[in-house]
């Protein structure tokens, strides 16, 4: 399977990264091994002293498809998750400053925990998902994708024209304003609504 991550899909999250506005979706991807799955701690790793969280809306694939029209995107998924995109921001920016391809900072081992349950997109209103990330039980970042810049349909269709989507692939569609450092014993609580989605704890 594969983890698709999009890039600065809500404005003020791109303002607080100093980023342009994208005119079309931008994405990268994670390996498998990146997931973590529910239930499991994040292990801080040894290679950076600046982990972020970035909580993001979560859509499963789960059906084959290739250039996908936008209009028939809706049924390429039933399910909604939410998860996390970590990022080793002190490792990005050395990646951005020189230009180089910046695995390192996003796709390690870990770096993408996923909800341990989905909702039916039927329970949702996709244009008005409500989602947010506690830290040590204060929120911390607070969503809608009512604010996303490229809805579901459009990002399922752009990523579709370059590569074959198939069942059980995840497509992270970005992250709201508000990302911040994470610390060895945090735990961070994610909520679509008041629906607890996950719960992990850093060691
Ligand atoms: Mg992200």
């Amino acid at each position: 399977m594969k983890v698709i991550c999009i890039g600065r899909n809500y404005a003020k999250h791109a303002k607080e990264m100093n980023a342009d506005l994208p005119t079309t979706p931008m994405f990268f991807m994670k390996p498998d091994i990146a997931i973590l799955r529910p239930g499991n701690p994040f292990f801080y790793p040894d290679f950076s002293k600046e982990i972020h969280f970035e909580c993001e809306i979560v859509v499963k694939i789960d059906r084959v498809g290739k250039n996908i029209a936008e209009k028939f995107a809706h049924k390429y998924y039933r399910e909604i998750g939410l998860g996390i995109d970590f990022t080793a921001r002190d490792l990005q920016k050395l990646c951005k400053e020189k230009g180089h391809p910046w695995e390192i900072s996003k796709a390690f081992e870990g770096s993408a925990p996923i909800s341990k349950e989905f909702i039916p997109k039927e329970e949702l209103a996709l244009d008005n998902i409500a989602f947010s990330l506690k830290q040590n039980g204060k929120i911390v970042q607070s969503g809608n994708t009512n604010e996303m810049i490229f809805n579901i349909d459009k990002l399922i269709s752009y990523v579709s024209q370059f590569m074959t989507l198939k069942k059980g692939d995840l497509i992270y569609t970005g992250t709201p304003e508000g990302v911040g450092p994470i610390s060895i014993g945090d735990e961070l609580t994610g909520y679509i609504a008041d629906k607890e989605m996950f719960n992990i704890r850093v060691k």
